[in-house]
């Protein structure tokens, strides 16, 4: 890999961008900037016309969620509420229907309630600094600055993994992304790297170097536009995080009461699935012989597999009856609706899995 004179490829304090010349940056800049014009990724649908609302609720979709998952899913989502006030306006269990296939439903929630905000305090237009941003729910840091560049082309710091990715590479850092040192470097890179003008395109041109080129595990370099100023030596082992907790693996086990081509669900109180339809937990309840549908799931730091057992007697009055045909449009969590797709004799159910 080639490297310009002016770059040290001595291993630097994070902290320290002393090593970054005017030279070398602008160089990378124009770079990019070409690569870009040709090779970005403009056909995403939240960057057709750079709406404001759409770059709120893709952004919202993005929080742990692929690009390839979010995109037919953003496309109903702006069919179902096309504008900020069809969201306010919305009732939450035609949101979390909308939302199914993304998972983390508190995200839909919390964009409803942003939603609500905009509208009701800000005339529903999206707010233009970041102070307001941040005060809105579900908006944190990073939301917020990409609210800004992408909705307002307005000057902002973006941060997201691939950019994490590209500038951590770019600059050598060595310090763990997810350490006090390693966030206090690769922000004074970016701070280098992001111009005061055009935070919108850098910030996609950089998102979308990550996502094609510069991606986790072995990188392109050879076809890379910052490759003549780039100073990783190892790319493939950055950003370097801390290491890993173990994941734990837990069992969760559901009943399953079938009457009369009914499935009996609950509406969920907890703070996990809240308002969304699931089977109910098996508790002191005595299962009738081997679970009848399994599957295994992960959720944050543990792997969950859940088990669902058939259970004869009276239904309990908390519980409601749905047909195969009624569950399809019924808001509830994936893993849910995947296992009523693995109860054999649910007529029908092995239909509603394909839905998320
Ligand atoms: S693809 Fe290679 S050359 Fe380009 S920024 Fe990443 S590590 Fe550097």
């Amino acid at each position: 890999m080639p490297y310009e004179a002016t770059v040290d490829k001595q291993k630097n304090p994070s902290h320290s961008v002393d090593f970054l010349s005017i030279g070398t940056i602008m160089k990378a800049r124009k770079a990019l900037l070409e690569w870009h014009s040709v090779h970005g990724r403009k056909s995403l649908p939240w960057r057709l016309n750079h709406s404001p609302y759409a770059v709120l609720v893709s952004e919202f979709m993005l929080q742990q969620t692929t690009v390839t998952t979010v995109i037919p899913r953003f496309r109903a989502w702006m069919e179902h509420f096309p504008s900020i006030r069809d969201l306010a306006f919305a009732e939450e269990q035609e949101i979390l229907s909308a939302w199914e296939g993304l998972g983390y439903y508190s995200r839909a929630r919390r964009l409803h309630g942003a939603a609500k905000v905009i509208v009701t305090d800000h005339d529903g237009v999206i707010p233009k600094d970041l102070e307001t941003l941040i005060k809105l729910p579900g908006i944190g840091p990073y939301t917020a600055a990409a609210i800004m560049a992408f909705a307002h082309d307005m000057p902002a710091i973006v941060l997201d993994t691939n950019i994490t990715r590209v500038l951590s590479r770019w600059s050598n850092m060595n310090d763990p992304i997810d350490t006090s040192l390693g966030k206090a470097g690769i922000n004074a890179i970016a701070k280098k790297f992001f111009p005061h003008s055009e935070s919108r395109t850098f910030a996609s041109a950089l998102m979308d170097l990550g996502a094609t080129i510069c991606t986790a595990g072995l990188p392109e370099c050879t076809t890379c536009p910052l490759q003549k100023t780039c100073r990783a030596i190892d790319p493939a082992r950055l950003p370097k995080k801390s290491p890993r907790s173990v994941t734990t693996k837990l069992v969760e086990y559901r009943a399953c009461f079938q009457r009369e081509g009914l499935l009996y669900l609950e509406q969920s109180r907890g703070p996990r699935w809240e308002g969304l339809w699931i089977l109910p937990e098996l508790g002191n309840v005595k299962p009738v012989g081997r679970s009848i549908a399994q599957i295994t799931y992960p959720i944050t730091r543990y792997s969950v597999t859940m088990k669902v057992h058939k259970v004869e007697g009276g239904v309990p009055s908390r519980l409601r009856g749905f047909s195969a045909a009624e569950l399809l449009f019924l808001p509830m969590p994936s893993p849910i609706r995947k296992i009523i797709g693995k109860i054999p004799s649910m007529s029908g159910c092995r239909e509603t899995a394909n839905k998320s």
